[in-house]
């Protein structure tokens, strides 16, 4: 046998794993198509969020609250060894009392949870860290190394297109980026999976100054809704306070025909700022039947909203979208209807005035047009005219995988599935967790 445990996927779900597996005897290998670890996570800005309803699920992943804030502090001081900042992006109790409350008002829940951000400059070198770290403890890397195929004989084939490797365990932890990969590999390895539920939504950007008052006391400020039109759920999501709106890593994009086409993602510097901040308000859709299929959904909504920009991200100005009018570029930056308040940190040339409702379906627009009313209602002046919706956002953590308890081994003995990928977390704190749990799991069958 080459390796005890082979880890497809170097992000933070595969970072934990070989961490938590450092501590034992094993032999570990983290194989990871790209020329750097750290995954999604290193090209993030690093917002961590420290809540169990937040980047995980407590009844998707079956453990105890206790248990997901025991990693959770693990995480936390593992983050903070390697060189995260310190300081908390909470203020005080008494303001985010007086927004819970103002929330509640409007039955939207206003998630507090401790609250770290490392920052677009210093999450690769934290990461870096990590991985130097892990060397140290025997645990090996083989980089820019995709991992075509994956089999099953008795122990498990690991192929690239150099060389099969022969390993015990699997975890896979291939990300967002890896999810239809991985989903493939499941249907030749018979592992049980099924659609889930997808976010689709957009990316907003508003003045910092309106936003100013929350994020000043909660960094990345998260608001739960349900809305009254559908009954769907609604969140915030990624919010960077005076930061940038930006395309999702190229690993990321949809293919279609010739095209490559990125979801729009925001991300915040420590040191350098803008004057406006950013965040997407996803839009959670879970089908049954007739048509089951949140991927090919995800995929169309992709799709749709770069037709209606041109091959580009569309971006339309919340003053437009509520009095049914495409933005234009004549008039989007015009100061009669208030426009210039916000300039777009996404380069106009990068972009395509539009129209939503051309892009995503009803659904996901009345969802969005619901939710930024009752926001304003919270937060002043987030249905200002000049408000931007960048489109598409759209994530695809939509294929659940069945896993035996909370162990992530899924009906096939010894793989292990984790992360985003597997529709197991949402962002760095639920997946680092994720992979704890994989890891975890390995060492209690010894
Ligand atoms: C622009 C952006 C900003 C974000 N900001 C935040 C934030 O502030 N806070 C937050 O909590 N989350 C944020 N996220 C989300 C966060 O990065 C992810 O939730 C997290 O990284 C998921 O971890 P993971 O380990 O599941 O997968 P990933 O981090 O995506 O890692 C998966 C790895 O697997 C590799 N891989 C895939 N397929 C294969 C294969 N076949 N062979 C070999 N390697 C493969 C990929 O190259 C990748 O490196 C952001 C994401 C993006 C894109």
């Amino acid at each position: 046998m080459e390796y005890d445990v082979v880890i497809v996927g170097s992000g933070p779900a595969g970072l934990f794993a070989a961490d938590r597996l450092a501590k034992e005897d094993y032999n570990v290998l983290v194989i990871d198509e790209r020329r750097s670890a750290g995954g999604s996570g290193t090209l993030t800005d690093g917002k961590l969020v420290y809540h169990p309803k937040v980047t995980m699920d407590l009844d998707e992943l079956k453990i105890s609250e206790k248990r997901a804030r025991m990693f959770m502090d693990y995480i936390d001081d593992k983050f903070l060894e390697y060189g995260a900042d310190p300081s908390v992006g909470n203020g005080d109790k008494a303001s985010l009392d007086k927004i819970i409350e103002r929330s509640s008002e409007y039955n939207v829940d206003f998630i507090v949870g401790k609250q770290r951000h490392m920052g677009t400059d210093n999450t690769p070198k934290i990461i870096r860290k990590f991985k130097e770290d892990l060397e140290s403890k025997g645990i090996e890397f083989k980089l820019g190394t995709k991992v075509d195929s994956i089999s099953k004989d008795g122990n498990i084939y690991v192929k690239t297109d150099a060389e099969t490797i022969e390993c015990k365990y699997l975890i896979m932890g291939p990300g967002r980026s890896g999810a239809y990969w991985m989903r493939d590999q499941a249907e030749k390895l018979d592992i049980k999976h099924k659609w889930g539920a997808i976010d689709v939504g957009v990316r907003v950007e508003l003045a910092a100054s309106t936003f100013d008052p929350i994020t000043d006391v909660s960094y990345d400020a998260k608001f739960h809704y349900n809305t009254l039109c559908h009954g769907d759920k609604v969140r915030t999501f990624c919010v960077n306070p005076h930061g940038f709106v930006t395309a999702e890593p190229k690993q990321n994009a949809i293919e279609y025909r010739d095209r490559s086409l990125r979801p729009v993602n925001g991300h915040s510097f420590k040191r350098k700022k803008s004057d406006n901040t950013n965040f997407a308000i996803l839009s959670t859709i879970t089908m049954t039947e007739p048509y089951a299929d949140t991927t090919e959904l995800g995929r169309n909504m992709v799709v749709s909203a770069y037709r209606a920009g041109g091959w580009k991200p569309l971006v339309q100005r919340w003053g437009d979208l509520k009095r049914g009018s495409r933005s234009k570029i004549e008039t989007f930056l015009d100061p009669h209807r208030g426009f210039d308040r916000v300039i777009p940190t996404m380069s106009l040339d990068k972009i395509t005035p539009g129209d939503l409702n051309l892009a995503y379906y009803g659904r996901f627009v009345d969802n969005i047009k619901e939710f930024i009313e009752v926001l304003d209602n919270i937060v002043p002046g987030t249905a200002h005219p000049s408000t931007l919706l960048y489109a598409p956002e759209v994530k695809f953590y939509d294929t659940k995988y069945a896993t035996i308890g909370s162990t992530l081994e899924t009906n096939v003995e010894n793989i292990f599935v984790t992360g985003d990928g597997a529709g197991k977390s949402r962002g760095i704190v639920g997946a680092g967790l994720t992979g704890i749990l994989a890891a975890e799991s390995i060492i209690n069958k010894k």
